[in-house]
Parts: structure tokens; C-alpha cells; sequence
């Protein structure tokens, strides 16, 4: 088993993680940047280490720092949590080369899914059905032109490197084609480093779907059942649940068995999302993987009973996977609330600041993920998550009723969050009826 790991994140996740490892029995070194030098969280990991500045260029997402910090501390390992250099294939290489283990996925398999054209030649493969589109990279705007026309109009154009809901653009005509091609490839570009862009069908008012698979190095894999992210905003997802209410078994198992074929074609190893989009005829559609553990990964633990950090990280440390899928259960369901430092009665600016009243729910069912706490000062350099607030229940009911008396409960002030904006969605009745598509919010709100 590995036995020191470096956490090379902040905020919910780092202390997210520091957690699995004490229950493990691994010592942790946290790193921090100096906006978050008075954080609590580093007060559990065994050492912490200062990396640099606020801004995540000098720091979170500063490489050499990074290993720096890590062969002072003489660590195993280093855990990415998610975004920063979670899904960076220089990161994980150097780590390789400095002989300093990775908890997530070997180089080969990162950098075949993390190219979005490659992953959907992958999943063809693998006989993973991918919404129709290019075959490869699209050159130019004639050539787009003429696929668009092809495919059929709403098209979506996407960034390769596309991610975190950067780099897309919908469009309907041959005119609005013109003027987005240029504009995404430039937005990628600027986003990504690579502003190489595919095209493919727009599927209309779909639910977006995932499936979390875990693989060893041995080539075993199991998944633990499905997760619905369909209330999203501008393509950034704000709540999630499990199970996903539009499946039925028949369809989840077809679903995960689809996961599952493209994870093994990918020799993948540690834990993945295999995201799809379930159009109105239950069809669904791979659109990519995330080879990293998820915001909402929660709701999957709710449900199953286990804890992904603590797989990912025995994985890491070599264990092969024992478990049978069959035994791998769900029980009841799961919904996560996404509680960002955003104010949604002012479009979701950014809303910074000192928290100086902090009142979390609890109760039967109740979980909240967060590193905040009352005299927190929410930074501007950083990702506007403050906390998850998560709820498992037996009924999608209960647990709807659970989730809108913890928003009701959870008093952060005075910055602004999405707690009104979760309780207004948890009450609307299509909601409440599992009516939801990934345009949900923009066509209700
Ligand atoms: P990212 O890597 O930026 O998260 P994804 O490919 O995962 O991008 O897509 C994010 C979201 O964008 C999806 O959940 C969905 O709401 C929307 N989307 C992406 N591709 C399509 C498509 N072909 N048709 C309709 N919606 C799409």
C-alpha cells in the first residue's frame, strides 16, 4: 500500500482526500498556495507545504512546485483531486519520470481519451454507439460546411481539448456556422493550447448521463451504476443524482456494459467517467471520458456504499479488483446541490468574500463536503465551489424532500450562493417529476 501521498489540490477535495487516506492508515502532505494559508484542512495532513502565490499559475497548477514539494516530503505518491492538473498528460508523464506514483491513470490511456476525436474512435471500436459526426478533426469552415449539411443542422462544434464546457458552439445554419467556426477554434485556442475543433450532431433536449467504471492493471473492471447530470448551466453541471430516473435496468445495464467495453479497449487503469447523452427514445450516445475522479462522485458513494477515493487509491498502490460486479449494489437515491460562491440573482457572477455566518445541515441522510467555514474568506482566484451538499434517501421524494429542507437549512453569509437557485429548480414540478434535459435550466429559469 502506499504510504505518504501528496494532495496536489485545495478546498472540498483536498480535504476530501486527506480523509480517505487517514481512515487508510497514509499519511498526506497537503500543498497550498498562500490565499489559502490559514485553511484548517491542513491542519489534518501530516505536513503542508507552501507552493506559492494566489494566482494557480504559481501554484496549484505549477509543475515543478509541485514535485518540488513532493521529493522534499518524500511522498509515494500524488493525488490531483479534480480539475488543475487532474487530467494533464505533461503532469502525469513528469510524475512517471520523477518515479513518483499517480493516482489515477497510466500516460497512454489519459492521452487517448483526453483527445476527444481519439476517444470517439475508441468508443467506434468498441462498438460504444457516439453521436454522429466527424470522423477526425475538422480543417477548415468549408469543410465544416459541408458536414454540417451532411449530419444535419443544430450541429455543435467542440474543442478536442475540450473541457469543463469551454469550447463549444451550437449552431443552426450555414450562417451561424460561418461566423462560429473561427470563434471556437480561437476559443479553444485560448482556452486549451489547441484549437483544434470537431463537429457533431446537436442531440435536442438530452440527458446527460455517466457511468462511473473503476479498472486495475490487470485489465479488471467494474462499474457502480449511473449518475444523471442533467440540470446543468451552460453546459456545467449544478445538480446530480443517482440513479438516473429515466433508466430502466434493462437500459442501465446496457449503459454500463457500453462503459465498461470502451474503459478494457483503452487498457484504462484507476477510475473514470464515461459520459453519454440519452436522447427521448432512450438511445444513448458516448460523448467522452473524464480519467479522474468527479465533482459528483458523492452520489455514487451514497448509493453504493463505497468510497471511490479509497478504490483509486488501493488501485494506485497495485491491489487487483476482488469484487464481483454482482456485487456491487444501489440502494434508494442520491442527489448532490452544487452550493457555489455565485450570486444567480445576478446572472452567477462570482460572489467573493468572508463568510462570517456559517450554519451547515445535518440530519438522517445529510452530507455536506466542503472546507467552509465561518470566517472563510472565499477567494476570487479559484473555482467558486464552496460545498456539496449531498442527500440519500430511499425514494427520489424523500430524498427531494431531504435535499430542499437541508438548502433551507444552510445559512452562508453574506456572500451570495446557489442554494436559492437549487431550492428554486428542487421545487419546480418537472423537476420534481424526473422531467429534466440538459436545457432545463435555460428553458425554465
Ligand atoms: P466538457 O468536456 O466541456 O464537459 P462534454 O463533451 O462533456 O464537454 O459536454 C458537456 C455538456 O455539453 C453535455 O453534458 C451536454 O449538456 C452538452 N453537449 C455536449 N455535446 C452535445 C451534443 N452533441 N448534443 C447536445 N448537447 C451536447
Amino acid at each position: 500500500m502506499l504510504s505518504r501521498i501528496l494532495v496536489a489540490n485545495r478546498g472540498e477535495i483536498a480535504l476530501r482526500i486527506i480523509r480517505a487516506c487517514r481512515e487508510l492508515g497514509i499519511e498526506t502532505v497537503a500543498v497550498y498556495s498562500e490565499a489559502d494559508c490559514s485553511a484548517p484542512y491542513l491542519r489534518l495532513a501530516d505536513e503542508a507545504v507552501c507552493i506559492g502565490p494566489a494566482d494557480c499559475n504559481q501554484s496549484y497548477l505549477n509543475i515543478p512546485r509541485i514535485i518540488s514539494a513532493a521529493e522534499i516530503t518524500n511522498v509515494d505518491a500524488i493525488h490531483p483531486g479534480y480539475g488543475f492538473l487532474a487530467e494533464n498528460i505533461n503532469f502525469a508523464e513528469i510524475c512517471r519520470d520523477c518515479g513518483i506514483g499517480f493516482v489515477g491513470p497510466p500516460v497512454e490511456a489519459m492521452r487517448l481519451l483526453g483527445d476527444k476525436v481519439e476517444a470517439r474512435r475508441l468508443a467506434r471500436k468498441a462498438k460504444v454507439p457516439v453521436v454522429p459526426g466527424s470522423e477526425g478533426v475538422v480543417p477548415n469552415e468549408a469543410e465544416a460546411l459541408k458536414l454540417a449539411n451532411q449530419i444535419g443542422y443544430p450541429v455543435i462544434i467542440k474543442a478536442v481539448a475540450g473541457g469543463g464546457g469551454r469550447g463549444m458552439r451550437v449552431v443552426h445554419n450555414d450562417i451561424s456556422l460561418r461566423g462560429a467556426f473561427n470563434a471556437a477554434r480561437m476559443e479553444a485556442e485560448a482556452a486549451f493550447g489547441e484549437g483544434s475543433v470537431y463537429v457533431e450532431k446537436f442531440i435536442v433536449e438530452p440527458r446527460h448521463v455517466e457511468v462511473q467504471v473503476m479498472a486495475d492493471q490487470e485489465g479488471n473492471a467494474i462499474h457502480f451504476y449511473e449518475r444523471d447530470c442533467s440540470i446543468q448551466r451552460r453546459h456545467q453541471k449544478m445538480i446530480e443524482e443517482s440513479p438516473c430516473p429515466a433508466l430502466e435496468d434493462r437500459d442501465r445495464q446496457r449503459l454500463a456494459d457500453a462503459a465498461i467495453r470502451l474503459i478494457k479497449e483503452a487498457n484504462y487503469v484507476n477510475a473514470a467517467t464515461v459520459e453519454f447523452l440519452l436522447d427521448k427514445d432512450k438511445k444513448f450516445y458516448f460523448i467522452e471520458v473524464n480519467t479522474r475522479i468527479q465533482v459528483e462522485h458523492p452520489v455514487t458513494e451514497m448509493v453504493t456504499g463505497h468510497d471511490l477515493i479509497k478504490w483509486q487509491i488501493k488501485i494506485a498502490s497495485g491491489h487487483t479488483i476482488r469484487m464481483r460486479q454482482k456485487n456491487i449494489k444501489h440502494q434508494g437515491v442520491a442527489i448532490e446541490c452544487r452550493i457555489n460562491a455565485e450570486d444567480p440573482a445576478n446572472n452567477f457572477s462570482p460572489s467573493p468574500g468572508t463568510i462570517t455566518e456559517y450554519v451547515a445541515p445535518g440530519g438522517l441522510g445529510v452530507r455536506v463536503d466542503t472546507h467552509a467555514h465561518q470566517g472563510w474568506t472565499v477567494a476570487p482566484h479559484y473555482d467558486s465551489l464552496i460545498a456539496k451538499l449531498i442527500v440519500h434517501q430511499k425514494t427520489r421524494a424523500e430524498a427531494i424532500a431531504t435535499m430542499r429542507r437541508a438548502l433551507q437549512e444552510f445559512i452562508i453569509h453574506p456572500i451570495k450562493t446557489t442554494i436559492p437557485a437549487c431550492l428554486e429548480i428542487l421545487s419546480h414540478n418537472l423537476f420534481v417529476k424526473g422531467k429534466i434535459d440538459t436545457g432545463f435550466i435555460e428553458r425554465n429559469f
